[in-house]
Parts: C-alpha cells; structure tokens; sequence
C-alpha cells in the first residue's frame, strides 16, 4: 500500500528533556525506537537523519522576539515567563532551543520527503509539539513543529493541507496559527476544554470558513465512542476538502492508562484509528502522508507500543497486535526505567463501533458532541449535519 516510507531519527533527538519528574520524558521514544528496532519494523523503512530547523523556518510560525527569548533561556538556563519558559509545565534548561529546533528539523525533514516525493508517508515521532503559540511556550511545547510543517509546505505551493489531531487534547497551537487560513483544514478530537487542558476546542471555534474543527469528548469515552465521533467527521470532511497532503498528530494520551487526561481508549483502539488514517491518506490526499507523534504520558505500557503500531502501519506493514513484545526489549525497559514491560501489543480488545449513519441518540453525550461538530462546520462544507 505504501510506495516508501521514511522514519526521520536522530538519537539527539532526545535531549527535548525538561527534567526530571516532568511528564514528557524522552525516554517514551527511545523505548518506541526500541520496540520498532526488535520488531523489525524499522527494516522496513528508510531511516533518515535531520538537521535542526534555520531561525527562518522557525520564524514561519514564530515571533522573532520568542525565538530569540528562546535561545536566551537555552544560553543561560534561566527562566523567562513572558514567553511561558521556566514554569511547572516548561521549565527552562540550557539546551532548550537547539533540543527544540531538533525536533522541529525532524518534521520539517519528513515534510520535505513528501513533498519532493522522496517518501510517500514519513514519521518524525518524537514531533507533535501542537500547543506551542506563536510567542509563548506552552503544555510541554516550545517550537510548533506540525504547524511549522504547514507553513513551509504552503510556502513551497501547497495550496490545500488537512491536519487532524488526535491527541487527547486540543490541538490549540495548530488550530491558532492557521485559524483564519482556509488553505489549512485542522481536525482536532479531544477530551472536552471543560475537563482538560488547554480549555479550548469547542465545536463553536470554527475559524472564518469552517476549516477548524473540534470534536469535544466527554471525559470516560472509550474505542467505540471515539471512533464512532472520528469516523462520523474525519471522512466526510477530508473527502470533503480533498488536501493535498495530509499531516496527522498521534499523540497517544488518549490511553486509559495515561495519568493525565480521562478517555478510556486501548493500544487496539489507536491502532485502528492509525489504520483508517493510512486509509484516508491514500483515499484523499493521494497518499502524501506526514506523520507525528504528540503526547503520551504512560511512558512504558502505552506509547512504544502505540507509536509501533504507528510506524508499522505507516510503513504498510501492520503487526499483528497479538504479537508478544521480545525478550531483548523487556530486559532493556527493565535495565532502563526498573518497570516491567508489556507482554505483548495488544490490550486484548477488539474495537467496533456503531455508525453514525445508521442514526443518533440525543441521550447520549457522545452523540450529542458529534451533532455539535457537525452543526458547526458541516454546512460551510456543503455537508448535511444530520445522518
Ligand atoms: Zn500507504
Ligand atoms: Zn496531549
């Protein structure tokens, strides 16, 4: 299914570490890399290097004053609140701009696969740094990699991107930067801003022509609900649009395991979610594919074997997830975090949903967040809200 594939690595791309007891640790991705190594789906991909984003890719989305504050607080290693550096959510550490401009390189490298035509699909998962704002860090995010993705592409031509996000939370850095901006399609599904961070994503906040577009869940939702909610928009709207390349955001957080957030999704449901992605990349966007990972904060049960899944289905080869995890890559979590490692890929669930097509129920909190989503931007799409 996919021509080829390109996962853009650099073990530097690790140094995005806010220290000790901060939530996003870098070991996620080392243990993911890990995984995909052992499980040989890294043999299936070409693996590229990257080179940290210029100031003036930076500045595609970036304030220069922020950039600039950005390299002071990575020169010092002082805090610099103005700009949302050194609080309890992004403290400042010296190294914090090269570490960031790293990861932004790492996207901007699989956009640029892409759109030469290099790579059909390509993965930068240590990206997805989607709450970053033009002039201030924000939620674990320093430079907006995606977003700075979406700027390059359309400074190239692109005249047509669809990002959809389904990170746990709103994709509101993403969403902002392009807001106003009918050339960009932002799909994000999250846990409803009235139980979580950042407090946006409200079906109302549609952007000027119904190209921003957020599906609020209801805290507790699980595989089917959420995928009923996804299937209900995302392929109406992507057919719809018809992008040109489409850039997707994995943050895996919707896990319910993960500790910071309150959907009940599986290993399984995620997958399945990835598999339809893969799906609509091909059926809308004639398979140009950038990939990223996001947030995932079960650093050792849940993100090495989501973001596998991720690269193993990116890369046309899906892993069965009854798949037992190997030997070596249990011993190397053990060694590494003293954490036992999961058994194998799947959580044992085997996600169905019902169709929204098939009809709604205003009772259900679900139903009634999907009919929100669709009331707000489907008509500015020639799409009929109801079933
Ligand atoms: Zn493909
Ligand atoms: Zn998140």
């Amino acid at each position: 299914m996919s021509r080829s594939v390109r996962v853009v690595w650099d073990d530097a791309l690790t140094s995005y570490d806010f220290g000790p007891g901060h939530p996003l640790a870098p070991v996620r991705v080392e243990l993911t890399m890990a995984l995909a190594r052992e499980l040989g789906v890294l043999d299936r991909v070409e693996l590229t290097g990257c080179a940290p984003a210029t100031d003036e890719e930076l500045a595609l989305v970036h304030k220069r004053d922020y950039i600039e504050a950005v390299k002071w607080v990575s020169a010092t290693g002082r805090p610099d609140l103005s700009h949302g550096l050194g609080t309890a959510d992004n403290p400042a550490f010296a190294g914090v701009h090269e570490a960031s401009a790293l990861i932004t390189g790492a996207t901007l490298e699989a956009a640029r696969s892409v759109w030469t035509g290099e790579a059909e699909h390509a993965v930068n998962v240590a990206g997805g740094l989607h709450h970053a704002m033009a002039a201030t860090a924000s939620g674990f995010c320093v430079y907006n990699d995606p977003a700075a993705a979406i700027a390059w592409l359309l400074a190239q031509g692109a005249s047509r991107i669809a990002y959809v996000d389904v990170d746990v939370h709103h994709g509101d850095g993403v969403q902002s930067l392009f807001y106003d901006d009918p050339r960009v399609l932002t799909i994000s599904l999250h846990e409803s801003p009235r139980t979580l961070f950042p407090g946006t994503g409200f079906p109302q906040e549609t952007g000027a022509e119904g190209t921003a577009v957020n599906v609020a869940l209801p805290a507790g939702c699980g595989d089917s609900g959420w995928l009923r909610a996804f299937h209900a928009v995302v392929p109406q709207l992507l057919r719809e649009f018809a992008p040109e390349i489409l850039v997707t955001q994995h943050g895996c957080d919707s896990h319910a395991l993960d500790p910071l957030a309150n959907l009940m999704l599986s290993v399984d449901g995620q997958r399945t979610a990835y598999e339809a992605l893969h799906r609509f990349a091909h059926e809308t966007a004639g398979g140009r594919w950038i990939v990223t990972g996001g947030g995932g904060y079960e650093l050792v049960q849940v993100v090495p074997r989501a973001w596998t899944h991720l690269i193993a289905e990116v890369s046309g080869h899906p892993i069965d997830p009854a798949t037992a995890t190997p030997e070596a890559w249990r011993r190397f979590v053990k060694e590494r975090t003293g954490q036992t490692a999961p058994l194998t890929l799947t959580d044992g669930r085997h996600p169905e949903f019902r169709d929204f097509s098939t009809g709604y129920d205003p009772a259900d909190g679900i139903d009634r967040a999907i009919m929100a989503t669709r009331n707000a931007v489907f008509p500015f799409h020639g799409l009929d809200p109801l079933p």
